[in-house]
């Protein structure tokens, strides 16, 4: 079995606040290394499930957190940015399952520790035909055009709750409890550790109940920018319709071409300068 694991920083145990997960900062160097701890038991739980190949995509500002030395050897690390695929790189449809670490909830969750949906200071909300979706949303549909099921999501409860109305069979391992965006309960990183080595072996082990999450084709992507500054520029995307002060509205064939509209749409708001 080969397994996939995206790997983000803001779901990881203990971690409330921005300076945590920010290299600039002090700080930082120890909360990597529980985001480290947080994907070897991950990978530990896999490999006891029957897992052959483990790819981790280290999915965090510029995708380069994880000291490698420290990653458990039986993963390959895919590491740095840009890269056309962001948090999802090297998904395929050669993968069994896809798990996710250390996620977030989406933008204006109430209790979500640091919510936020891709780029916190450009992206209000993403709708895929309808649905508001986070980070996990948009990444698990990647997978699931490739036909890879998503079994398994760590992070605060926000996020697991989120993941679940999606798929709601996922397995969650809920390493902290929001009290507000910047504040939670945390359990203890060993004991956290435990739980997602054995909710990431369940999931594997219960594969088969697993179907690939599907969104329906063509896709209708409407982005909210923080500001109509940002859709102004955003509007400009050919055969994108400005829908109100705010948002647009594109359509695809298919859903890799949603994701990339998406990804293009931030690029271009972006660099926009409020004056
Ligand atoms: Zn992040």
């Amino acid at each position: 079995m080969k397994v996939y694991i995206s790997i983000d920083m803001e779901g990881i145990s203990s971690i409330v606040d921005w300076s945590q997960v920010d290299p600039r900062n002090k700080e930082y160097e120890r909360f990597r290394r529980l985001m480290v701890g947080d994907l070897n038991a991950a990978i530990e739980g896999v490999l006891e499930a029957g897992a052959e190949e483990v790819v981790v995509a280290d999915s965090h500002g510029r995708m380069s957190n994880l000291p490698p030395e420290e990653v458990h050897e039986a993963a390959v690390l895919i590491r740095g940015s840009p890269r056309p695929w962001l948090m999802m790189e090297g998904i395929d449809d050669g993968f069994d399952a896809a798990l996710y670490v250390g996620y977030h909830s989406m933008k204006g969750t109430e209790r979500g520790v640091l919510c936020h949906t891709i780029s916190g200071r450009v992206v209000d909300a993403v709708y895929i035909n309808g649905v508001e979706m986070g980070e996990f949303g948009l990444n698990a549909a990647l997978a699931g055009w490739h036909g890879v099921p998503s079994i398994f999501i760590s992070g605060d409860q926000a996020v697991v709750e989120e993941a679940r109305r999606l798929v709601p069979n996922i397995r969650g391992a809920v390493v902290k409890w929001g009290v507000s965006r910047y504040a939670a309960r945390c359990l203890h990183p060993a004991k956290a550790r435990r739980l997602i080595r054995e909710k990431a072996s369940e999931a594997l082990k219960a594969l088969d109940e697993f179907k690939p999450f599907k969104v329906e084709e063509p896709v209708e992507v409407r982005m909210r920018f923080a500001t109509s500054t940002m859709a102004d520029v955003a509007a400009l995307i050919p055969y994108a319709e400005r829908v109100d002060g705010k948002t647009i509205r594109m359509v695809f064939d298919d859903y890799p071409t949603a994701f990339r509209g998406v990804r293009t749409a931030i690029a271009v708001a972006y660099p926009v300068e409020e004056r």
